[in-house]
Order: structure tokens, then sequence, then C-alpha cells
């Protein structure tokens, strides 16, 4: 469900050779990799470091057993997997897809910060939105783990500087 609106606005080298029928379809980085759907978001060298952190992310968490790009990239699980559950994979997720369209055709790895920066707006904004609604509870079950799992993963100075702390506890 998320690539496929992505994918309209992030045109892969594959599409792009025909597009301007080029018949350069490599990858943006310069190597020799063809550049399909499935290398730019997921096969990359640029990109496999963060989907190892998701994935690292994702152990702690102790969600899914194995990572496998259909998940991610068409929002497909594993049969057994909880709604809830579900739900806390694909913030993870769109995060870390979110990071990966933004540097998209820029060499370089898409960051570990930047992806947990992405999902702390998504909570701050989700937070605001709950006490909005009076969904707070909502809120609560779908963030009490991912919160302390994120605190836990980012360095004193981040908290800092990004002004993180929990607004579920208040620390
Ligand atoms: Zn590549």
């Amino acid at each position: 469900m998320q690539i496929k609106t992505t994918q309209r606005f992030h045109l892969t080298p594959v599409r792009m050779a025909r597009i301007k029928n080029s018949g350069d379809n490599r990858c943006w980085l310069g190597y020799r990799e063809r550049g399909t759907l499935l290398h730019c978001w997921w096969d990359c060298k640029l990109v496999q470091p963060l989907w190892k952190s998701v994935w690292q992310f994702l152990r702690k968490l102790d969600i899914v057993q194995m990572l496998d790009p259909a998940i991610p990239l068409l929002g497909m699980y594993p049969k057994d997997i909880p709604n809830g559950n579900k739900d806390t994979c694909s913030t993870v997720f769109i995060a870390a897809l979110f990071i990966i369209a933004r540097s998209w055709k820029e060499p370089r790895c898409p960051s570990t910060e930047e992806w947990i920066q992405k999902m702390w707006c998504i909570y701050t904004m989700e937070y605001y939105s709950a006490l909005k609604n009076n969904e707070f509870m909502k809120f609560l079950g779908r963030w009490m783990y991912l919160e302390a799992i994120i605190l836990n993963e980012v360095t004193q100075s981040q908290k800092k500087s990004l002004d993180m702390h929990s607004l579920i506890s208040g620390y």
C-alpha cells in the first residue's frame, strides 16, 4: 500500500530509462546493478544499512521473525501477526520509506538518526491528535513499547538537541 503511492513520485532508473529511452537503467549510485524497484527500495548497498537497523529495532519489539521486503514494501504481513503489531510495524516502516524517499538519487545512506527522528515526529503528531480526539488509550497501546525503545536508542545529546522526552510519562 505504501509503495504504490511512493512509486509515483520516485521513479526508478529502470522506469526513467524507459521514459527517456536512454538505455541507462543502472542504479543512481553508479554501480552496475539495474535500478529496479526492489533494488532502489531494498537491495541497494546504500539502503541496506538502514533496513538492518530497522530489523534490529523490530527484534527488540519481538514482532516479526523475518524481515521480508514484501512486508514494508507491499504491506504483506505473515498471517499470524495480530493487527496491533501490524500497526506498530507500519509506523516503523513508513518512517524508513520516508527517509529512503528523501535521499532518493543522493549517493548516501539514509541514516538511522534520520529514521528515528522521523518516527519521533510521527509520535509527536499522533500524541497531539490523540489528545484532541480523546484517544489517549489507543495512543498508549500503540506507542508505549515503541517509545521506550526509541528513547533507549538515541544518545543523550540527541535527546537534548531534539528535545525528546516521553510524552506518556512526562520524563
Ligand atoms: Zn544501488
